[in-house]
């Protein structure tokens, strides 16, 4: 069954079932109130004739009597010790309840509602003194047909009014399933849509609500945005690797075609060509090692986080650094720090940095490394004094592939790959990571490890 159906139906059966449970209780709480003050009134005329009765001098026949006080509705009698009436009043048009009712004596006072040829009655018999001294009942025997006239108008008026409000309330929960399922009716079309057309599309959202429909097909919308972007993304990254992998493979097919061509005849062509060849491959292998760590990023890492003495491991970081790369590097420390992170996913981070200041300054520009702690907590600076970046690439220097000037990076064996990387990393980490830099002047590239990561 479709949910809007399923509303539907729910919504329309609780609220017919409420209503007949509510008129039931009306009809027969009000039937209860009605009978019982009937009954009231008749205890009371009872008890009046009984009075008046025993007041009256015997002379009067007690034929009359009782004719005096017979209600305008029903019969009055008194019935002897034996069940026997000794006198019996009937109001006109009840002559069959004197035929009809069998005559019983009871000692008790009895009042309660009888029934005589489909209508209620209220019957009252109360204890007496005869005339002649002996204990007789008086009965008093009324027809409730109005009340019970009005019981049946009532009866009538409450299930016309139930059948009346199903409208409402059919109309009401159709347009509420409407209004529920219009949405999500709305998202599926839209999902089918971006299956079938292979495209990313929004749902269209009405701009005065906000309520969790409205947030479900937003949180929908951010979700297709976030995967188009994605998408875009990885497309332009592809288009990027294919780009940077384009140019060594041209140059080495070039060099490659003009060794079969002429290489037999020109040995000296031989050396530049297997040395361009060479060199390129080197470069390709550097790229897909790149990759190939990015691709490798993109799943959960396993991290081995523990106690790092910070100090002791940039400084051994530096050492080896100064030792491979023969560049003078200044170690600063003011703090002992300990963080806690993982040791290899960090040193693979700061070497990020040390790389970039050795390959964008000249070798004689010396490197300083500081270690210090701040209010926002530890942190590594490396500080070069090199080319430096321009103010409107500090954002972008972050992006796959991206690379301030092409032909520079290409010289110092650059992608445009590590500090998108060294994101990644420092995201895993739960470090800050910023570049701080003037352009011709230098850059100073920082590690932050927050307070609670570092003491
Ligand atoms: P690459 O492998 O090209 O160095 P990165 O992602 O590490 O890639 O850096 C992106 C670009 O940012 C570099 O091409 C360079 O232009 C610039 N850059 C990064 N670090 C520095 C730095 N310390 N000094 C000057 N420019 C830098």
């Amino acid at each position: 069954m479709k949910l809007r159906n399923k509303i539907n139906l729910y919504t329309s059966v609780l609220f017919i079932c409420l209503l007949i449970i509510i008129n039931i209780s009306i009809y027969f709480s009000f039937s209860k109130l009605m009978l019982n003050s009937d009954l009231e009134r008749t205890v009371a005329e009872a008890k009046q004739a009984v009075n008046g009765i025993q007041k009256v001098d015997p002379s009067v026949p007690m034929e009359d009597l009782l004719l005096a006080y017979v209600p305008l509705n029903g019969m009055l009698q008194i019935v002897r010790d034996d069940g026997n009436p000794a006198g019996t009043s009937v109001s006109p048009g009840q002559k069959s309840l004197k035929d009809d009712l069998p005559v019983n004596y009871h000692q008790k006072e009895i009042q309660s509602i009888i029934e005589h040829n489909g209508i209620p009655y209220a019957f009252v018999s109360i204890p007496m003194i005869s005339r002649e001294g002996d204990v007789v009942g008086l009965q008093v025997t009324e027809s409730l047909k109005s009340t019970d006239n009005m019981l049946n108008t009532l009866r009538s008026v409450l299930m016309i009014v139930t059948i009346l409000a199903m409208i409402p309330v059919f109309v009401s929960s159709w347009f509420l399933s409407n209004f529920i399922t219009r949405p999500i009716t709305s998202m599926i079309a839209t999902m089918k849509d971006i299956k079938e057309s292979g495209k990313f599309k929004q749902i269209p959202l009405p701009k005065k609500s906000k309520d969790e429909l409205y947030q479900m097909g937003d949180t929908f919308n951010n979700m297709i945005e976030l995967l188009e972007v994605n998408y875009e993304k990885q497309g332009q990254f592809i288009s990027n690797a294919s780009h940077e992998l384009k140019t060594p493979l041209t140059v080495i097919e070039s060099y490659a075609s003009l060794l079969k061509r002429r290489g037999k005849d020109q040995p000296e062509l031989f050396d530049e060509s297997v040395q361009a060849i060479h060199s390129e491959a080197i470069r390709m292998k550097d790229l897909t090692q790149q990759l190939l760590l990015l691709a490798r990023n993109e799943d959960k890492w396993l991290l081995e986080v523990k106690e790092l003495q910070l100090n002791r491991i940039v400084e051994e970081s530096v050492r080896s650094f100064q030792k491979a790369y023969n560049r003078e590097i200044d170690f600063v420390q003011e703090d002992e720090i300990v963080v806690i992170a993982d040791l290899q996913k960090f040193k693979q981070l700061f070497f990020i940095f040390m790389d970039n200041a050795r390959k964008y300054s000249e070798s004689e520009e010396k490197i300083t490394v500081r270690v210090a702690k701040s209010d926002q907590g530890a942190i590594v600076e490396v500080v070069d004094r090199g080319i430096g970046i321009p103010r409107e690439d500090l954002e972008k220097v972050f992006d796959r592939f991206y690379r301030v000037d092409k032909a520079r990076s290409r010289k110092t064996g650059g992608f445009g790959l590590g500090l998108s990387l060294a994101k990644e990393i420092a995201d895993v980490l739960g470090v800050q990571i910023r570049l701080e830099s003037v352009e011709g002047l230098g850059t100073t590239a920082k590690i932050t490890f927050p307070p609670s990561n570092s003491h």
